[in-house]
Parts: C-alpha cells; structure tokens; sequence
C-alpha cells in the first residue's frame, strides 16, 4: 500500500518502483475482506459499494429548467468539507487496511458528501439509515477507532465524516420517526 512506502495520498497504481528502496522486498495481494471476494489474481469484486451507493447515495432530483446557482447559498466551509468527502474513489483500501475490514470511512463519505448540502437534505436521514443498513448486510466488520483506514486513503479522507455519519445515525434511528420504505415522516 501506499502509505508503506511514506507517501500519504497517493494510491498503490500511483506508486513507482522508484518510490521502493533499493533490495526491498515487495508483497502484492488482493484486498483482503470478505466483502470482497477474489475474483483471480489481484482482482477482487468490490460491487458491494456499489450496493451501498444505490441503497442511499443519491438526491431527489427536479425536472425542468437549471436552476440560478446563487439560488442555494451555501457556505464556503461546508461546501469545502462536502467536497474533501466527495474526492473518495471507492478504492477500498480503507477496507482492506482496517483490521475489522470495516467500510466506515468510504460510507461515511458518501453519506457526508451528500448530507452536508442543502440540496442532500431530503433524504439525509432515510440515506444514512439505508447505507449503514445495506454496509452491514454485506458483511463489512464494525470500527474500532483503529484509523488505519484514514492512514491508507489515497484522498486523505479524514475519519471526523465516520462521526459525522454516527451522528445523523443516532438521530435518525433514536430521534425521527422514519417511514424507512420512503422520507422521514417529519422534519
Ligand atoms: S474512503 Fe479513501 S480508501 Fe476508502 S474507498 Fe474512499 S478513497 Fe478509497
């Protein structure tokens, strides 16, 4: 992995041969978990991403004319934050270095990415509850506070969006009714 060769923010097909001191020994493997299962080789299936992202990972959409973009204001430090979410690749790497092979930071930043805008809000807390549930159904362990997964992301995703996620987590499930085939019942 990246990380083990000093350079933070890069991926493993960033790195050169270069970037390996001289007599190094190198071992290459497929992720680890058994989210993802090897297909051959280096490969693994990682499609259980995706079935996160289709659990939650979009906004209500209006059809008809662009709307005037300074019609939303939104604060430059929120936008900045959603964007730092928003650089994830879906790589997996922080799955395959988190000793739980727990996806916490990839659907902490999907769901973050999405929540912190104003045109994410409608389904903010229906989103949250239908990631977390589908990440847990497809057999990612649970976090630990180990933030190997931090230390491993090629984007610096920072691990303060798992807390942000645990946090409209408790409110969904604790503090709003939630019709969970649809939006929440009140807002
Ligand atoms: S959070 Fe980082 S390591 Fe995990 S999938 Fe996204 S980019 Fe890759």
């Amino acid at each position: 992995m990246a990380s083990h060769t000093g350079r933070k923010g890069a991926a493993t097909c960033q790195l050169y041969m270069r970037h390996f001191k001289d007599g190094s020994e190198i071992t290459i493997e497929p992720w680890r978990a058994e989210a993802f299962p090897v297909i051959r080789d280096l490969v693994v299936d990682r499609s259980a991403f995706d079935r996160i992202m289709q659990a939650g990972g979009y906004i209500t959409t209006h059809a008809g004319p662009k709307p005037d973009p300074n019609a939303t204001p939104i604060e430059p430090e929120v936008a900045e934050l959603a964007l730092d979410a928003a650089t994830c690749i879906g790589c997996g790497a922080c799955v395959a270095a988190c000793p739980n092979s727990a996806a916490m930071l990839y659907t902490a930043a999907k769901v973050s990415h999405l929540g912190l805008l104003p045109q994410g809000q409608p389904e903010r807390y229906t989103r949250v509850i239908r990631m977390v549930e589908q990440m847990e159904k497809e057999g990612f362990g649970g976090c630990r506070n180990y933030a190997e997964c931090e230390a491993a992301c090629p984007k610096e995703i920072s691990i303060s969006f798992i807390s942000q996620m645990n946090r409209d987590y408790l409110r969904a499930s604790l503090l709003e009714p939630i019709d969970r085939r649809g939006s929440m019942k009140s807002q």
